[in-house]
């Protein structure tokens, strides 16, 4: 019998080292990494990653971070961290590495919701749980612009917004402490009234006619 060609072995499952192929400052607290992959495979917006550091004296810590780029980046995944003061591992991201740095990443994974571009959604989101949202954004926006989606988002101030340079129309943003002061949008936390406008503006993009938008009870 024919022996069978040997296939390389791709992740997920297996834990691989990536390298850092650039960083962007988003915030003063949130920082993008893109890492190089080279067991790369194609990922579904809402799917996360595994980090894995492990110390000189073999200690190790792991955490899970969304991924935040379109699949559409092929070899390469970009992850945003959002700097906690006294943890342990994204610390270690926001001060230590930098770009050229090899990091030990294992995934995709699904935990959650992930869009697999088959219809049109409303986001909600705040703070670095924007992270995965983006990347159902972003992969919209290169795929299939012409489908209706919106994002929600909650920030604590102006400094907090993190790809502030890339949100469009497709985003609205409440800012729950320090709104900028010539701010004109919503204030305070995401409530029934945002979520309400938001998804009739969702349901206008996606063509329904506005004389069938209402509320319903
Ligand atoms: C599916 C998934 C996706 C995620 N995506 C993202 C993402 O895109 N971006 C992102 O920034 N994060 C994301 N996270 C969170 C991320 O995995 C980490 O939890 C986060 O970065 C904190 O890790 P850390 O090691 O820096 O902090 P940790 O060391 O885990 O500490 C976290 C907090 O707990 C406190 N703490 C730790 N130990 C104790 C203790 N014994 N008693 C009391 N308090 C304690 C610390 O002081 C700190 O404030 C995601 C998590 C999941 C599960």
């Amino acid at each position: 019998m024919d022996r069978l060609t040997p296939v390389e072995q791709r992740a997920p499952g297996r834990w691989q080292v990536a390298t850092v192929a650039s960083i962007v400052q988003e915030t003063p607290r949130v920082k993008s990494f893109r890492l190089r992959l080279p067991m790369w495979v194609p990922h579904l917006p809402g799917q996360h990653y595994d980090v894995r550091l492990t110390a000189p004296d073999g200690y190790r810590a792991q955490r899970s971070y969304s991924i935040a780029s379109s699949p559409l980046d092929a070899g390469e995944i970009e992850l945003t961290v959002d700097r906690l003061a006294d943890g342990e591992v994204s610390p270690y991201f926001h001060d230590v590495l930098v770009e050229g740095h090899a990091v030990e990443v294992r995934g995709p994974f699904a935990a959650y919701f992930v869009w697999r571009g088959e219809a049109p959604a409303l986001l909600i989101g705040g703070g670095s749980g924007v992270v995965p949202l983006m990347a159902m954004l972003r992969h919209r926006r290169r795929t299939m612009p012409e489908l209706a989606m919106r994002l929600v988002y909650s920030v604590h101030s102006a400094e907090d917004v993190i790809y502030a340079a890339e949100l469009g129309g497709d985003a609205q943003l409440t800012y729950t402490r320090e709104p900028p002061a010539d701010w004109t949008g919503h204030s305070g936390r995401i409530d029934g009234a945002m979520i309400g406008a938001a998804a009739a503006a969702l349901l206008l993009d996606h063509g329904l006619p506005a004389a069938r938008i209402g509320p319903t009870g």
